[in-house]
């Protein structure tokens, strides 16, 4: 049966796609919903019948943990253990962040399923400042295990027809809720003690940002590879976040010579003559992430979407302009790594 798209572009279409999402969700079903970072594809964390739905709609193999959405900062210790010597940080990092795109490892709580975190002893936790999914978590008062709602290894999806794109006659529901608001996934962190400060550590960059973490903490990066995937980082696939064109990242426009016969597609950064990408060869489409000439706010809401676009055009290779490596340039860039490590 094809999936349905509720809309909720007026107060009472949005009350009853609401409304027809708890339901679903009560009744142990997955509903797509709108985040401020992606769509992501929902269940009762609470419920492993239901959990095991997302991993059968998104062919997701079952190592991958799932990030729980909670109603609101109370509901934490539901489902997570908070030691006593991260409390501090912790809290601190919530005023600020929360609701918003910054998810917290954390020691879990037996109540929550061994299928939402890969039978990992920790728990990923985010609440949402997404008008429509707020609804949705507090009417339903538990906490709801969401990623993002794509097929697994796919591109994340931003709008409402990108999630039917993925997984149209899979779900029984979607709900519009517009373009994402960043368009990038919520950054992952996981907080450990240490004197003065305590350590930070990046698992996966996003919307919250290395220098918006360093008040907090110190901070560090980890970059991951399919050999610690197991262990540290489960779920940062190499592969993840990949189209089915192969993709290039240059480090400069002298690194690319186009092969006589193929056709090629550009993603630039800010579309400038002077960066020297946009001559390097008959590109069958260009597609700008930043037109507003070169903001990395407005790249990161469409990259997904500029990706998805020039994935359509079934060329030979998608070649990626590289970006500043700093604010959310850090977190493309790692996604437009791991996708050119695919091929
Ligand atoms: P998403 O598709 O946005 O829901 O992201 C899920 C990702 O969160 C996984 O692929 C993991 O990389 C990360 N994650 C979830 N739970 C944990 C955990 N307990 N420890 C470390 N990373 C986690
Ligand atoms: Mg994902």
């Amino acid at each position: 049966m094809p999936t349905p798209i509720l809309p909720t572009d007026l107060p009472p279409l949005m009350h009853q796609a609401v409304e027809e999402a708890v339901r679903l969700l009560r009744a142990g079903e997955v509903v797509a919903l709108p985040t401020e970072t992606v769509y992501g594809l929902a269940a009762d964390a609470l419920n492993p019948a239901a959990v095991a739905k997302i991993f059968e709609a998104k062919e997701r193999p079952t190592f991958d943990p799932l990030i729980v959405h909670l109603p609101d900062k109370k509901h934490l210790d539901t489902v997570a253990e908070v030691p006593e010597d991260i409390q501090k940080t912790l809290n601190k990092l919530t005023e600020r962040f929360w609701p918003g795109p910054l998810t917290i490892v954390l020691p879990k709580k037996a109540c929550v399923p061994d299928l939402v975190t890969a039978g990992l002893p920790t728990v990923a936790v985010r609440v949402s400042n997404h008008g429509i999914f707020k609804r949705v978590v507090q009417e339903l008062g538990k906490p709801i295990a969401a990623p993002s709602a794509n097929r697994f290894g796919s591109i994340s999806p931003t709008s409402a027809n990108a999630v039917l794109a993925e997984l149209d006659g899979r779900i029984p529901l979607i709900v519009d809720g517009g373009a994402c608001l960043h368009g990038l996934e919520s950054t992952i962190i996981k907080i450990e003690p240490g004197t003065p400060k305590a350590l930070i550590t990046i698992l996966r960059p996003g919307p919250i940002t290395l220098e918006d973490l360093k008040l907090y903490g110190k901070v560090q990066r980890v970059t991951r590879t399919v050999v610690d995937e197991a262990t540290e980082a489960p779920g940062q696939l190499a592969s993840h976040y990949a189209p089915r064109t192969p993709l290039r990242l240059l480090s400069r426009p002298s690194d690319f010579i186009p092969e006589v016969g193929k056709r090629y597609a550009l993603m630039s950064y800010r579309g400038e003559e002077k960066d020297g990408y946009l001559d390097l060869a008959e590109w069958e489409q260009v597609m700008v992430l930043s037109p507003g000439n070169g903001k990395l706010p407005e790249a990161a809401v469409r990259f997904f979407y500029v990706l998805r676009e020039l994935d359509k055009l079934g060329v030979d290779e998608i070649v990626a302009e590289p970006m500043h490596e700093h604010g959310m340039g850090a977190a493309m860039m790692d996604k437009l790594r791991r996708a050119s490590k695919k091929w």
